[in-house]
């Protein structure tokens, strides 16, 4: 990978204030100063220092967001700000969202610029556990759960079996968790109205092994560790 590239992606400026930063002499490879941006360098092996900061070069990168209600889940969008906008620390154009989230659901979205990983988690034969938390205007009652296992008929489509857990109702409205194994567009929105009953707030809280660091803040992310990576594979 040649020079100016990996410090521009490593956050320090575009492709021409780093060439500036190497004609000045800031940048060592092998602890040797280079004054050339066209050298190619090695990320997993060759040592680059800028102002003697050791540059860690990471090809591929995981975050997880804490999705916030008003951003859509895409790299680009002509109307609203996207999920990508919210990752102020990454300086490559490769990153996207691992699936999406409606505009107004909240929770645990991963980030990332592997398709392969992105893949395995998306791909419906896979199906890829993902658990929702979710208040519902309505009573949700014992009835729903078991038609949520039976699979729910929505657009002609027939969902697998969820799991639909009760986990508080008053007169009028119902808290519940449901773990679906399918990604169709709406999908738990859809299947609450398929048994008459509205979502009004919906969050992520679990994609196959991985949950929701609730420490983070809406908006707020940050990376997976290697445990929780290797918890999605
Ligand atoms: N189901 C929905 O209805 N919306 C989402 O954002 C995710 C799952």
């Amino acid at each position: 990978m040649r020079l100016d590239k990996l410090l521009a992606h490593s956050g320090f400026g575009t492709r021409k204030e780093v060439k500036e930063l190497i004609k000045k002499g800031f940048v060592s490879v092998n602890d040797e100063t280079i004054k050339t941006d066209k050298m190619h360098v090695d990320p997993q092996k060759d040592v680059v220092k800028v102002d003697d900061e050791v540059i860690t070069y990471e090809e591929k990168v995981y975050y997880m967001l804490n999705k916030p209600s008003g951003y859509v889940s895409a790299t680009e969008d002509q109307l609203h700000p996207t999920v990508v906008d919210l990752i102020d620390d990454y300086y490559r154009n490769d990153l996207f969202p691992v699936g999406r989230l409606d505009i107004d659901t909240v929770g645990l979205l991963l980030l990332t610029n592997d398709g392969v990983l992105a893949h395995q988690l998306l791909s419906p034969k896979k199906h890829c556990p993902k658990v929702y938390y979710a208040k519902i205007n309505g009573v949700v009652t014992n009835d729903d759960v078991q038609k949520f296992l039976d699979g729910i008929t929505i657009d002609d489509y027939q969902c697998q079996p969820a799991h639909l857990t009760i986990l508080s109702h008053d007169e009028t409205t119902s808290e519940i968790e449901v773990e679906i194994y399918e990604g169709k567009f709406h999908q738990v929105k859809k299947m609450f109205l398929a048994v008459g009953k509205e979502v009004v707030f919906l969050k992520r809280i679990r994609m196959k092994n991985l949950e929701l660091d609730e420490s983070l803040a809406l908006g707020e992310y940050r990376r997976l560790t290697n445990e929780e990576l290797d918890r999605l594979k």
